[in-house]
């Protein structure tokens, strides 16, 4: 009987471990909205807010409901362009609101299938205006950065500005249900009439209205990756003096990870441990 006891998993200590618990990804459906010549791209996202959920508990991260709620805004905001986008293109958005007032990340890549994000914190009162700054890469193109401005405090106004000033062709967000989102995208000879008068309602009903061409089903799951392996890598190029520096009379440095904003304590042991094991 001992034996079968050492032998027993231990599903505790797994679930500790970032990453080892299975995800579901949200799937994102993209449609050929036809003789309107639109891109329609929706997902339901509830899948993705627990996993999103999951981590802030993983890491004690502490947002208030207003700025919660702009997060997990873009979030899907960004999940919908980057389904409607071509498959290699990473994209990052970082977005700052004055009211509710919110400055936020978010990046995701529909190849690795992840999206990620994370909030910063205000830094005070700026001017009557809400910024958006897109950063896109891709095999094909050198970066893309472009930075817009929008009146609204929303993420979706925010990112329909986005694609009239920088894309410079219309896209429309939609919420048909709670946690349900809906993107239609201009494509060439669009009925744009058509497009700017479309409501959420109609959103509900299009597939009873309108003649859908499923194009892509693409799957997105709320990940960064990062690991502390990662983040014990970022010491690598410092010899001892740099680390006592680091260091000074401190145990631990907690190091936050800048895309999704999880919280790594490293000890000088640690960091010891893991360069001499990489061979240094
Ligand atoms: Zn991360």
């Amino acid at each position: 009987m001992a034996e079968n006891d050492d032998q027993q998993e231990q599903p505790e200590e797994k679930k500790n471990q970032p990453g080892e618990d299975p995800k579901v990804p949200v799937e994102v459906r993209t449609y050929f909205v036809r003789e309107r010549n639109a891109l329609l791209a929706r997902a339901e996202f509830p899948q993705l807010y627990i996993d999103y959920y999951l981590h802030l508990m993983q890491h004690s991260i502490q947002h208030d409901d207003q700025s919660d709620s702009v997060l997990k805004d873009a979030l899907a905001a960004l999940t919908l362009h980057l389904a409607s986008r071509p498959q290699d293109e990473s994209t990052a958005w970082t977005i700052s609101i004055r009211e509710p007032l919110v400055n936020l990340f978010v990046a995701g890549n529909s190849r690795t299938q992840n999206i990620v994000g994370r909030l910063f914190e205000p830094e005070g009162k700026r001017d009557d205006v809400n910024l958006l700054s897109s950063q896109i890469t891709s095999s094909q193109t050198d970066l893309r950065q472009s930075t817009i401005d929008f009146s609204e405090g929303d993420i979706f106004r925010g990112a329909e500005a986005y694609y009239k000033q920088s894309e410079q062709r219309p896209a429309r967000y939609f919420q048909l249900g709670e946690e349900e989102f809906a993107m239609v995208t201009a494509q060439p000879d669009c009925d744009i009439e058509w497009l700017n008068e479309l409501e959420d309602e109609d959103l509900v009903l299009i597939d009873k209205t309108e003649t859908l061409s499923l194009l892509e089903r693409r799957f997105y799951l709320f990940d960064c990756g990062c690991e502390l392996k990662r983040i014990l890598d970022l010491f690598s190029p410092y010899d001892k003096e740099a680390l006592d520096g680091l260091f000074d009379e401190d145990v631990h440095l907690v190091i936050a990870c800048p895309r999704c904003a999880a919280r790594f304590q490293v000890s000088r042991e640690q960091i010891d441990e893991h360069i001499g094991r990489a061979g240094k």
